[in-house]
């Protein structure tokens, strides 16, 4: 499925396999590796990718580092940090919607023009799929719409069950 002249699609799949300029990571505040969809980055990238986050110094919540993507497809790996969520009143939308923006900030300034996104922080870190799946749409279309330079966002998810609940909250994002 695609939207805004395409350059919004979603798909089901794994992220690491994908031949995009730059993948996001859902890392956590250490940037040196974790479970879920960053072990998968790790794995797939090869060693040299916890060389090069030791040197970052981690990142904030609602923050985003980028590297280079060593063995994968993609040049570059932008590592964003989503909100653990506890009740929706600590600032979790705020903080989501910020690791979101950072990403498509520095795939422009990265000259990034095609980028794929995991669902950051719907894993171990809690977010109610929907809520999120609506923060992440409303952050993306709004960056996309007003930045020519990003060619193509793809949003992937994995399982069928994640990629229909993501669909129908698009498709409500896009009639507000
Ligand atoms: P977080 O700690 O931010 O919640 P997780 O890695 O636990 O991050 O999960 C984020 C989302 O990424 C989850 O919805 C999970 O199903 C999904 N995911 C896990 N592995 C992959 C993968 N290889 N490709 C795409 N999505 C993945």
């Amino acid at each position: 499925m695609d939207y805004l002249d395409g350059r919004i699609e979603i798909m089901e799949g794994d992220i690491t396999r994908l031949d995009v300029d730059a993948i996001v990571n859902a890392a956590n505040k250490t940037l040196l590796g974790g479970g879920g969809v960053d072990g998968a980055i790790h794995k797939a990238a090869g060693p040299k990718l916890l060389e090069e986050t030791r040197t970052l110094g981690g990142a904030r919540t609602g923050e985003a580092k980028i590297t280079a993507g060593y063995k994968l497809s993609a040049r570059h790996v932008i590592h964003a940090v989503g909100p653990v969520y506890h009740d929706g009143k600590h600032g979790e939308p705020d903080l989501l919607a910020g690791a979101y923006r950072t990403c498509l900030e520095l795939a422009s300034q990265n000259a990034c023009a095609t980028l794929a996104f995991p669902a950051i922080s719907t894993g171990v870190y809690g977010y109610p799929r929907e809520p999120a799946a609506r923060i992440a749409f409303r952050t993306i279309i709004a960056y996309v719409e007003q930045h020519p330079e990003i060619k193509l966002v793809r949003y992937v998810l994995y399982g069928a069950a994640a990629l229909a609940a993501h669909q129908r909250v698009l498709d409500q994002v896009r009639m507000e």
